[in-house]
């Protein structure tokens, strides 16, 4: 069955190829162990975490520099605000990005700012009193998890929808729970925080917006990369006049 008629179906996407292992696999080889997420402590992980919604990383790097020394769960509940959004200004979004720290920050005072204190209590009810929050939706919530927790959680976000479509050169858009149910069920969860970002590295190689096929780790199990290839072979093969040709694939996918 074809990845496009299995999720017609009602296949859930562990059934589309390749498997999330093999995925990784490619990745790593590439791109080695990324060691995310950039941050100095749990805190600025979730700090960073609302800051990068909608907004490159780099104005996020702006951002949390213009707190200096003074980044911390204690400073953000005592700041104005306005103060605070102020500092964030490069971030975009300031003042609701503010709002949203402010709740944020409020939330994790109910742990006493504890990291251990969070990483006691049961992942569903973190899960869902996070993305109760205003601003903290699932892959904010699943970030502040994975990275700044240490919970057994994938992170989806649009690179990685993208890349899921691509590989299935599926037509219909893959939705969150979907693609982490896809990932959960066939990666082991020590690998997650290193499969995301590995992701976004190839997501920012070759995976843009226009991908760029020639030299992506995953061209010969990706649907989307096989039919650029073909579609090269065939400009060559009507340039030279010779007959077109299939051209062959690796069996891991
Ligand atoms: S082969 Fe092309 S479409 Fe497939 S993952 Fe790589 S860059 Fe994306």
């Amino acid at each position: 069955m074809s990845p496009r008629a299995a999720r017609g179906a009602g296949a859930d996407a562990a059934a589309i190829a390749p498997s999330p292992a093999a995925l990784y696999a490619r990745l790593y080889k590439r791109y080695g162990n990324l060691r995310w997420w950039p941050a100095k402590s749990p805190y600025e992980v979730m700090v960073g975490a609302v800051l990068t919604q909608n907004t490159a990383w780099r104005n996020v790097e702006k951002a949390v520099a213009r707190f200096a020394d003074r980044l911390s769960p204690q400073f953000v509940e005592a700041a104005r605000e306005a103060d605070l959004a102020e500092i964030i200004r490069p971030a975009g979004f300031f003042n609701q990005k503010a709002a949203y720290l402010k709740t944020l920050t409020a939330w994790f005072a109910r742990y006493a700012y504890s990291v251990s204190a969070v990483q006691a209590a049961p992942l569903p009810k973190l899960r869902a009193e996070l993305l109760a929050l205003r601003g903290i939706g699932k892959e904010t919530a699943d970030s502040i998890l994975l990275y700044a927790f240490e919970f057994p959680v994938f992170v989806i976000d649009a690179y990685t929808l993208r890349l899921l479509s691509r590989l299935t050169a599926s037509a219909v858009p893959f939705r969150y729970d979907e693609a982490q149910a896809f990932f959960a069920a066939g990666l082991d969860a020590s690998l997650y925080n290193n499969a995301h970002a590995v992701i976004v590295a190839n997501a920012k190689d070759h995976c843009r917006a226009k991908p760029s096929c020639a030299g992506c780790p995953l061209a010969d199990m990706c649907g989307t990369g096989r039919a650029a290839d073909v579609k090269g072979v065939e400009r060559y093969s009507r340039r030279r006049g010779t007959p077109r040709k299939k051209p062959e694939y690796g069996s891991d996918h």
